[in-house]
């Protein structure tokens, strides 16, 4: 289908796109990569009169590390996530996770900040926020707030973000040396969304678990928090049966939406599954 007729903004800072967005009101949606709102345009399930492209703002674009926060702009694509060199050697959760998002084309273009601020509990990036313990840096022109990822999704296609709120920047804590990390992704072919995936991340002491985080992606509404199975791990060994109990509370909260990807109970059975596989190689890349 083709889209309702529309007026077209390319403000080149972030004050210009907060005062379109004050002037448009709901009329007016932000426009990113593209890949999930273009799409929603075609099937007018977004019919937005006044679209403010954000790709001239170069203020929302880049990666540094700033007193123990890795930073991101919010317009930085998937193909800058996987290469720099900053990520592949202070968060390589983020540079596997971004790999297996889609294809090229999408990665060329889709960013960070629309993969999160879209709300879809099928894209990657907020179950990785999770596991992170990410916050985001939303503005508007009454000023900024710093929200956890954790609680900011609160429904499909649904954020704690409002209408008049831009999304500046990716804040995430730099994980401590030797921390392990997996986002293991089950999908049907290259380019498909997830059946379901697991983001870890894990510090050991020793033999034992010192800390761990766990989230799930497409398995419910909104990517989850595995907060019990996280529990059942924390100063315990890490061994064939309290991964398998972990995966088996990691599935206790699986919600998922019955699709052309499989029913309820595979795709349950399928959380569990990756849940145990993030965790072995967590394991392994935090050097047990
Ligand atoms: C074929 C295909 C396969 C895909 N597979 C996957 C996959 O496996 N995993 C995955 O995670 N994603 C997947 N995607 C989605 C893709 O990653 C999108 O790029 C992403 O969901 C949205 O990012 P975008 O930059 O394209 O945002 P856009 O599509 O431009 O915007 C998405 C929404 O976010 C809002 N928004 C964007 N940026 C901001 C901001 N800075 N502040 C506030 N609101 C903002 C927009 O207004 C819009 O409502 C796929 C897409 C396609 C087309």
């Amino acid at each position: 289908m083709i889209p309702r007729d529309f007026e077209y903004y390319a403000p080149k800072s972030i004050p210009d796109a907060l005062g379109l967005l004050k002037q448009f009101g709901d009329e007016a949606k932000l426009l990113a990569g593209g890949h999930s709102l273009l799409p929603m345009m075609k099937m007018r399930f977004a019919q937005p009169g006044h679209l403010i492209d954000l790709g001239k703002i170069s203020e929302l674009k880049g990666i540094r590390e700033e007193g123990g926060t890795i930073r991101i702009g919010a317009m930085t694509t998937e193909n800058e996530l996987i290469w720099s060199k900053l990520l592949q050697a202070k968060c390589p959760l983020l540079v596997e996770g971004a790999r297996l998002i889609s294809d090229p084309q999408v990665r060329y273009k889709g960013t960070i900040g629309g993969d999160i601020a879209h709300g879809d509990p099928g894209n990657d990036h907020p179950a990785m926020m999770l596991a992170l313990g990410a916050s985001f840096v939303l503005r508007s022109a009454a000023g900024e707030r710093v929200v956890p990822a954790d609680g900011f999704f609160v429904g499909t296609y649904d954020t704690l973000m409002k209408s008049e709120e831009i999304m500046t920047e990716i804040r995430i804590p730099t994980p401590a040396p030797g921390t392990g990390y997996c986002y293991a992704k089950l999908k049907r072919k290259v380019g498909d969304f997830a059946t379901a995936a697991a983001a870890v991340m894990l510090r050991m002491n020793g033999e034992t678990v010192r800390e761990v985080a766990i989230a799930l992606t497409n398995v419910g509404p909104t990517p989850l928090k595995a907060r019990a199975a996280e529990d059942s791990l924390r100063g315990k060994a890490l061994t064939d049966a309290s991964m398998a109990a972990a995966g088996e509370l990691a599935m206790s909260i699986c919600d998922p939406a019955v699709d052309q990807r499989g029913d309820a109970e595979y795709k349950t059975a399928m959380a569990g599954e990756m849940t145990q596989r993030a965790l072995r190689m967590a394991r392994t890349r935090a050097g047990h």
